[in-house]
Order: C-alpha cells, then sequence, then structure tokens
C-alpha cells in the first residue's frame, strides 16, 4: 500500500507541468465513460454521452484515466 501510494505521487509530481486534455474524436460517445470511476477527486463529469469533460481546479493529474480509457481520449500533454 505504501509502495502504491509513492507511485502515485511519483506520477502526479511528473505530470505537474501538463494538462487533462479530451481528445473528443477519439471518443465514441456511445457509453458512460469508464473513466470517471477510477478518477480520485471526482474531476471528470458527462452529459449524456458525450465526451467527459475535466474540472480542471480539481484535477491532481494523477493519470489514472489516461490509462484506464482503452480509447486513449484523454491525455496529459
Ligand atoms: S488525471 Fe487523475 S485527477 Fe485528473 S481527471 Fe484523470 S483521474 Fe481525475
Amino acid at each position: 500500500m505504501n509502495l502504491f501510494k509513492r507511485d502515485e505521487d511519483k506520477d502526479i509530481a511528473k505530470n505537474a507541468d501538463k494538462t487533462l486534455v479530451v481528445k473528443t474524436s477519439r471518443c465514441p460517445q456511445n457509453h458512460v465513460c469508464p473513466s470517471m470511476r477510477v478518477c480520485p477527486v471526482g474531476a471528470l463529469s458527462q452529459k449524456g454521452y458525450k465526451a467527459p469533460t475535466v474540472d480542471k481546479n480539481k484535477c491532481i493529474k494523477c493519470g489514472k484515466c489516461v490509462k484506464f480509457c482503452p480509447m486513449r481520449a484523454l491525455a496529459l500533454e
């Protein structure tokens, strides 16, 4: 558990100067976004089946949603 926590902290530090971007053209927009469930701070939201939007004030840039989206529609860049 401690090891996991440290890895998570490393990811957050690594992504500090990046921004979470939603690549709407990669999102099929026909399902509930699975990445919303893995966000630890509730920064992702979705209207209907549209591509999710990010609350940049909440996002801690952990990268969990980026790793989870099978369509690679979320990116930290
Ligand atoms: S990078 Fe982390 S905090 Fe930001 S939206 Fe994705 S899962 Fe949530």
